[in-house]
């Protein structure tokens, strides 16, 4: 997080879960009436605590807090432009803040050095960028011309104005949504209130937002294109039961996206809906461990069978999405072994077949099942009984969003935004330093499935 009192920044970060990293002392030292704060999430860069957000710059009289939900794509080509030698920054966001110090340096006397440096820097990058940025007496938000990840603006009661991903976490802060920003749009919060910008040519302006925001990412809670994310996860499922019925007793998700498309699989079909699994709550996503031994770990500790409901039933299983296929694999074998006579797989979305540039880690093409294998070798794999997708036209129609802009790159291999040949997540690192996963390998090479499930 960082904090200011109009008087300086402070940055208090750390590695870790945030309930870890801040406590109420640490919260009360943190002085001032602005804030931002940030979840890194790693994409590009390993995870490390120079990684860590919020990122700080202090440039002659001038200081500023940089948060980055994203990941850009063109990052050796900005650091080359720059002339930065390698190892000057180590993330796609220590690189913007690297290029904004750099602006603020040339005009330290202007009426708002940081908008100038933002209007000067943010043309030039390519990929996915929601940025909150503050220094002593504004924040700024920005989301990228595509528009790939959420940002809303919300008011608090006393008047005071609020920027969240995700439109949740203002109601835990007692704010009211106001509005979503706009693709290719800038917002600054100062003493004057809110006030719009726009940064980019309108030609750049091409909103495509995160297909996987409905499928897995967003919370359930979460408007998006003026769409409420758990209903359209349920639509998906009556889609998914009118595309590939099979005959069964309960339908259960996987917790926690998959259990909304499982509601509408059961509803639609007919078919009693129940639990089958059980989520260890203190375990989070298993995509997200940085390494896929610590991921295989994860499944066993993170799912737990339901024995009661599922012993000597046929079981329809609803997931959001097959990624590498480590969690369902595990998961179809926990159920047998818990009794469960056939397990008809069911997928929310089509072949996630394409790794994603724009935020979500999911490494390698060679590590995507359903780049390497057709849907029945898939079934094979997994260990199901049947296995069917929900196609993507029936995805968008879940959605509801008709006519909005939306990247479905993992799906279709169709990018908004041209990928380098040579991108790979420790791009800008000398040593290759790494979070034990393979991101040296450029991330479009495929390479057999192997021990990595
Ligand atoms: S590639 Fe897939 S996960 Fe990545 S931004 Fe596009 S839709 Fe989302």
């Amino acid at each position: 997080m960082a904090t200011s009192d109009h008087e300086g920044v402070t940055v208090v970060k750390e590695m870790g879960l945030v309930s870890n990293v801040f406590d109420d002392r640490t919260l009360s030292s943190l002085p001032g009436d602005l804030a931002i704060g940030q979840t890194r999430y790693s994409t590009t860069g390993s995870s490390q605590w120079r990684n860590a957000q919020p990122i700080y710059r202090g440039v002659g009289d001038n200081e500023f807090a940089l948060g980055h939900n994203g990941n850009l794509v063109n990052t050796a080509e900005l650091a080359d432009n720059a002339g930065m030698l390698p190892g000057t920054v180590t993330s796609d966001s220590d690189l913007v803040g690297e290029l904004l110090a750099l602006e603020l340096a040339k005009h330290p006397h202007a009426e708002n050095p940081l908008k100038i440096a933002l209007e000067q820097v943010v043309p030039n990058l390519r990929g996915a960028f929601c940025f909150s940025v503050m220094d002593r007496d504004q924040i700024i938000g920005i989301r990228d011309p595509q528009g790939f990840r959420p940002l809303a603006l919300g008011r608090l009661d006393d008047g005071g104005w609020v920027l969240t991903s995700e439109n949740p976490a203002m109601d835990v802060v007692g704010a009211t949504f106001v509005r979503e920003i706009d693709p290719g749009e800038m917002v600054i919060i100062d003493e004057n209130g809110v006030s719009s910008h726009r940064p980019f040519d309108d030609a750049a302006i091409d909103p495509k937002l995160c297909l996987f925001e409905f499928v897995y990412f967003a919370r359930p809670d979460t408007r998006l294109y003026g769409q409420n994310v758990h209903q359209a996860r349920v639509r998906m499922g009556e889609h998914l039961a009118r595309h590939a019925p099979v005959a069964a007793d309960l339908v259960m998700g996987v917790p926690e996206s998959g259990i909304p498309a499982a509601e509408g699989y059961a509803k639609a079909s007919g078919i009693t809906f129940g639990h089958g699994l059980v989520k260890n709550r203190y375990i989070g996503r298993t995509f997200i461990a940085p390494n896929q031994s610590l991921r295989a770990l994860g499944v066993r500790m993170k799912l737990n069978p339901l024995k009661e409901n599922i012993e000597g039933k046929r079981l329809v299983v609803v997931d959001d999405s097959i990624v590498r296929g480590t969690t369902t694999k595990a998961m179809v074998a926990m159920l047998r072994e818990a009794g469960a006579t056939e397990v008809h797989l069911r997928i929310s979305s089509p072949p996630y077949k394409w790794p994603c540039f724009y935020g979500m880690d999911t490494g390698t093409r060679g590590e995507l099942l359903a780049a390497n294998l057709t849907v029945d070798e898939i079934r094979g794999y997994t260990g199901a009984d049947s296995l069917s997708y929900l196609p993507l036209d029936q995805l968008l129609e879940s959605i509801g969003a008709v006519n909005a802009g939306f990247c479905d790159a993992c799906l279709t291999g169709n990018y908004p935004v041209d990928i380098p040949v040579n991108l790979a997540k420790h791009v800008l690192e000398v040593d290759g330093t790494s979070d034990g996963d393979n991101g040296a390998a450029t991330l479009l090479d495929i390479a057999p499935i192997g021990a990595a499930d």
